[in-house]
């Protein structure tokens, strides 16, 4: 993919997940991957290639309630990727 388009998923993505979800996200995990649990960066958040880069994503389609808390998950880039693209 793109750069470039990755780019624009990342900041459409801003837009999405109110920063507050993230962070409680982030403490409830510890700053892991929910679905491998390794360590992740939290500056490094989006940045492809960095060490402990990560994600957050849609567990299940959040078409009648928007995103909250319990239908989002923080991933590294790897298992996002595996399981969203
Ligand atoms: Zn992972």
């Amino acid at each position: 993919m793109l750069k470039l388009e990755l780019e624009r998923t990342f900041h459409d993505e801003e837009k999405l997940f109110p920063s507050g979800i993230i962070e409680e996200l982030w403490d409830k995990t510890g700053g892991k991957c929910m679905i491998c649990g390794k360590t992740l960066v939290w500056k490094n958040r989006g940045k492809r290639g960095s060490k402990g880069a990560w994600k957050i994503g849609p567990i299940c389609n959040p078409i009648s309630k928007g995103y909250v808390l319990s239908n989002c998950e923080i991933d590294c880039l790897k298992c996002y990727e595996q399981t969203r693209l």
